[in-house]
Formats: structure tokens, C-alpha cells, sequence
């Protein structure tokens, strides 16, 4: 059973709102679309009408800072914010990079861009020089709205120089200094802002198949690819926060996603907003559990949703120290969850984590619902937006028990929440999305139940004496024996088997000391011991960190790619 009862704005957008079972999620889970859906409009601001003392963002940083913002409040900001982009001269069918960080000027730009109908293109502050021309050159950049810190500032301007279609930059500074000067050459939000005129909403700002934000892909395989999404990716993302994170109207949820990953938009924005819950936001520079552990304690977080290494990272931590009884329901997603994570975070909190799967190109797309019990280890089962199929490589439909690639019949159209191609570039599109089908490059297999259980990513497998072996199942054997904090599992060219499987493995600092022949020794037996011991790791190397990405995934190409050196 869910959470909503009488939640006007679900009622607006489904059928039926209350689901019991899964046969009955999946036989009357149907949308009513909109002729013409914008998500500013739609749902913030008639939020802002039924409901405007409602808290919808609460906002802290390290630095101590707090802002509580309510519907009625962000309706109102957002206007401004729109307003004051009309007079920059952006409009409709405009690209806008944001390069915003966690701060809480993102909120107010990605709802403004909505309301204007202007391209929202949210974007990591790591990128070099170089990456920002990239983005700006493909996709037609027309302004830049970024973070006033010094690194990112100069990034950007250098990258104007080489960017014919940037003709607006925009620097923000934190809630705490607002008054730092801004670099030559950008406006300045925190002068300027206040002084906008009063908004006049656009005649028309959108259609649902307009383009309302693209973001890249991790770049957890390769180069970062730039997804485009239309606007009902928004009303998509209802069964995300609905449905998944399982909130209400009470709810006060913290995502930990960069807003530059596609996980900000499933996690901080859209979904969670339907459902009237509150965002919870925690403006910060560098990870720690202990750090993220103790704001959860003290603003009584009752939702909780972040990739496995969180995780990961969390169950090292001794819980007795915070208070988290405020906690009721935790969620995680982005790369496979090890059983042995899962029971650990039982064994501390009472909670079962409820896991989803998904990408950058879609919204939840497997998933743990209220209604099933996780087996630790599972995906979960389909989003019925989706009809999801597992294809072995011939194209043939995979029984229970076989593995293959996890895709989307398209065959009926495109579903609400699935991409629209990646931008300006037909053949990567093509390749990823023919015949009416989507392949998501995922490979997993489904069980009697109709569970499905990750098996790795298709260029992650490791094809070895014959064997295809999937990592997901190695580093979740690793993950079991106390001295691994975290693993990853690739392929090392080998003349006589093809592939041999290696495991590079962060050790737990009490652990560390014993790295060497007996401690890899007894990690293959454990491995030998805990599954089929075809899979052991034959090559073991203890590293200080995994390779990774921004949002937190394991490289596995990267420590592939220095094997192969
Ligand atoms: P790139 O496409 O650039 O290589 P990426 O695929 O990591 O990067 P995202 O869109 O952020 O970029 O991530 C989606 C991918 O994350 C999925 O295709 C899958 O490989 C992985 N993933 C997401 N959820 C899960 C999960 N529950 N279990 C295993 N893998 C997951
Ligand atoms: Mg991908």
C-alpha cells in the first residue's frame, strides 16, 4: 500500500492513484496527458495556488546557511527568475548551461527555464575549458549560468572565446557571499535579480514534444553522451518519486546527486514535487557519510536515496553516534547493489533498501515498489511505463533464468519519461534504438518471480574460458568478507583463457596492513567459497580509491584501459 491519500495533483495526472498490488499497479497504472504540459506551471505554481504554505525546498549548506522556501514562495521567485531571463534575452527554444553546483539558485533556474521554454542544460563544475566548449559547440549554447567561483568562472570565459553562440553569462554567488564581485564579462545575479521586471507569461511556451532539458550520461563507459528530453519527462518521473521513494505529502527527502548528473531530476525536483513532499538539499564540497549522516540527523530527513557507494561508505560508520529515527524509507540506484551492503544497513537501521534501476535516457525503469518485498541483490521489477524486454544477442526472448539485454519495446511509441534521441546525433541514436526497440546496453536475468538481477554492463562482462562472467556477482562475493570496503571486477587480457577475471579492491583501514600474498590468498577462497569457483579473481590488486566518476560510479573501463597499457 502507498503513502498518498487525496493528493490533488496525482488525481490531476492518473486514473487511479491507489495501487495494492503489483497485477493492480501494472494493469491501472494510466497517465492523463495534457494537451500541453509545463511542469513550472502545472505543478509548482498550482501547487502554489492549493497548497501555498507548503514546504517544497529546504535549502542548508556547510556553511551553515538555511533557507525554507514554500510554494507560494517559489512561485513567486521563479516568475522573477523568468522575468529577469526574458530581460537577459533568453527565450524560447534557447540552450542554458547551469553550472549551479547544489546551490539554490538551480531550483529557481530550472523552473524559470520551464516557464519560458528555454532549454535547461544542467552540467557538472568539474568540466574543463575544453568539455565547456564541447557542450557549447554541439549544442548551440546561448548562455551560461554558473557558480562565481573562481575555477568555473575562468573555465567559462576562456571557453566563450572558442563558443560563437554564447552571448550571456551569469554569475552566481553563494546565499553567504553575495556580494563577491562577478569576473568581467558576466552579469551578476545577486545585483541584477531583484531589479527584474514583472513577469509576463509567454503566449506560448511549449508543446510536449519541445525539448525541455538535456543532460549528459555519466561517461561511466566512455564520452559523456547528451541526452534530450522532452516534457513529459517531468510527468514521468511521478512514478519516480510516487511510487519509488514512496512520498507524501509529509516527506522530506534528500537525494544526493550533483546537479549536473540526470539523478538530480529523478531525486530533487520533479517527482518529489508531485508528490508535495519537501526537497531536502545539502549544499557541500566534498563527500562524507559522517557529514551527510549528521544534517539527516538534525533536519529529522525522513527519505533517503543515493547510489550504493553512499552506501557503502555509510555502514563504516558507527550509527550509534547519530539519530536517525526520523528515517523511515531509503532508496538507491545508479550502479548494483551488493547483498552484503543491503544486510548491513538492515542490521543498523531496521530498513530495507528499496532498489531502482535506471538511466540518464529514461526515468525508473525497474524498480523495488512499496508493494514488494526486495530480495537483496534485485533490481526489482518494470516501471509498466515501460514494456521491458531481456533479448539474448540473437534478438531472441530470453526465458526466467537466462541472461540478456535489458530493453524497451518502443513498438507502440515512445513511453512518457524515455528520451528523445541524443541530441543532433542520429547514428548514436540509431545505434542504441532500432526496430522499435531501445537497448539500454544492460545485461541482467529474471527469475521465477519476475525479479530481475543486474548481471553487469554489456562491455563490462568478462568472457573468459568460455565463460561470460559477470562482475556484478564477483565483487558482490568480495563485498561479503569484512576487509573490502569496495571492489570492481574487470577483464585482463590473457593468451590462454581470453580474459582473466581481476579484482581491484579498496581495503577497510584496519585491514590495510595485511595487504599482500595471504590476505589475496584467502580473498580467492572466500570468492571460491561464496560462488561457482570458476569466477575467483586470479589477479587481486589493493588500491586507496576506485576510479570514478562524478556521480560516484566505478570506472571499470579506466582500470581496464591501464591493464591493457
Ligand atoms: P555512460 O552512459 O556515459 O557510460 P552511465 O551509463 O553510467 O554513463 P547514467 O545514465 O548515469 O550514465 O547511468 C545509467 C547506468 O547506471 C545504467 O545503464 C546501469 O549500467 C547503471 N545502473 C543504474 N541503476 C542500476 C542498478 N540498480 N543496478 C545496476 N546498475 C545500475
Ligand atoms: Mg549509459
Amino acid at each position: 500500500k502507498t503513502n498518498i491519500q487525496n493528493n490533488k495533483m496525482i488525481e490531476r495526472y492518473l486514473t487511479q492513484t491507489q495501487f495494492s498490488s503489483e497485477e493492480d499497479f501494472r494493469e491501472h497504472l494510466h497517465f492523463i496527458v495534457p494537451d500541453t504540459f509545463n511542469f513550472a506551471y502545472d505543478v509548482m505554481d498550482e501547487w502554489a495556488k492549493e497548497a501555498p504554505d507548503k514546504l517544497a525546498l529546504l535549502w542548508t549548506s556547510e556553511r551553515g546557511e538555511e533557507v525554507k522556501t514554500t510554494f507560494a514562495g517559489f512561485k513567486e521567485q521563479t516568475d522573477r527568475t523568468a522575468a529577469y531571463f526574458l530581460s537577459l534575452g533568453i527565450s524560447r527554444g534557447d540552450k542554458v548551461m547551469l553550472i549551479l553546483k547544489r546551490h539554490y539558485q538551480w531550483w529557481l533556474a530550472m523552473m524559470a527555464l520551464c516557464k519560458i521554454g528555454a532549454v535547461a542544460i544542467p552540467a557538472t563544475h568539474m568540466l574543463t575549458k575544453k568539455d565547456i566548449v564541447y557542450r557549447n559547440r554541439r549544442a548551440s549554447v546561448k548562455a551560461i549560468i554558473c557558480v562565481n567561483d573562481e575555477y568555473v568562472t575562468t573555465q567559462v570565459r576562456q571557453s566563450v572565446l572558442e563558443s560563437p553562440t554564447v552571448e550571456v553569462l551569469v554569475a552566481v554567488n553563494s546565499m553567504v557571499q553575495r556580494d563577491s564581485p562577478v569576473p568581467e564579462g558576466f552579469h551578476d545575479w545577486h545585483k541584477e535579480w531583484p531589479e527584474a521586471p514583472a513577469f509576463v507569461r509567454p503566449e506560448e511556451v511549449n508543446t510536449n514534444g519541445d525539448t525541455m532539458l538535456m543532460y549528459f550520461t555519466s561517461g561511466t563507459s566512455g564520452e559523456p553522451k547528451m541526452v534530450a528530453h522532452d516534457y513529459l519527462y517531468a510527468l514521468g518521473h511521478l512514478v519516480t518519486g510516487v511510487f519509488w521513494h514512496n512520498l507524501d505529502g509529509n516527506g522530506i527527502h534528500l537525494t544526493v546527486a550533483d546537479t549536473g548528473w540526470g539523478k538530480a531530476v529523478w531525486g530533487k525536483l520533479y517527482g518529489q514535487w508531485f508528490a508535495g513532499a519537501t526537497v531536502f538539499v545539502y549544499d557541500h564540497e566534498k563527500f562524507t557519510a559522517g557529514k551527510i549522516m549528521r544534517v539527516m540527523e538534525k533536519y529529522r530527513v525522513t527519505s533517503f536515496c543515493a547510489p550504493p557507494t553512499i552506501y557503502r561508505f555509510m555502514i563504516q560508520e558507527d550509527f550509534a553516534k547519530y539519530d536517525l529515527s526520523a528515517l523511515e524509507y531509503c532508496t538507491t540506484a545508479g550502479e548494483a547493489l551488493e547483498p552484503a551492503v543491503y544486510q548491513k544497513f538492515f542490521n543498523l537501521t531496521g530498513i530495507r533498501m528499496m532498489e531502482g534501476f535506471g538511466q540518464t535516457e529514461t526515468t525508473m525503469t525497474l524498480g523495488t515498489f512499496p508493494w514488494i518485498k526486495p530480495k537483496p541483490g534485485s533490481m526489482g521489477k518494470p516501471n509498466p511505463q515501460y514494456d521491458i524486454r531481456l533479448l539474448k544477442p540473437d534478438g531472441s526472448v530470453c526465458e526466467d533464468g537466462e541472461k540478456g539485454e535489458i530493453c524497451i519495446d518502443t513498438s507502440a511509441g515512445k513511453p512518457i519519461g524515455l528520451f528523445k534521441g541524443y541530441y543532433r546525433d542520429p547514428e548514436l541514436t540509431e545505434r542504441a534504438w532500432h526496430d522499435g526497440l531501445y537497448y539500454t546496453g544492460d545485461i541482467a536475468w529474471r527469475d521465477e518471480d519476475g525479479y530481475y538481477w543486474f548481471v553487469g554492463r554489456a562491455d563490462d562482462v568478462i568472457k573468459s574460458s568460455g565463460y561470460r562472467i559477470g562482475p556484478f556477482e564477483v565483487e558482490s562475493a568480495l563485498m561479503t568478507h569484512p576487509a573490502v570496503v569496495e571492489c570492481a571486477v574487470t577483464g585482463v587480457p590473457d593468451v590462454v583463457r581470453g580474459m582473466v577475471v581481476k579484482a581491484t579492491i579498496v581495503l577497510a583501514d584496519e585491514w590495510r596492513s595485511k595487504a599482500g600474498d595471504a590476505l589475496v590468498k584467502e580473498l580467492q577462497n572466500h570468492v571460491k567459497h561464496e560462488t561457482a569457483p570458476y569466477k575467483y579473481p586470479r589477479i587481486i590488486e589493493f588500491v586507496d580509491a576506485l576510479p570514478k566518476t562524478i556521480s560516484g560510479k566505478i570506472r571499470r573501463v579506466e582500470i581496464r584501459e591501464r591493464d591493457n597499457r
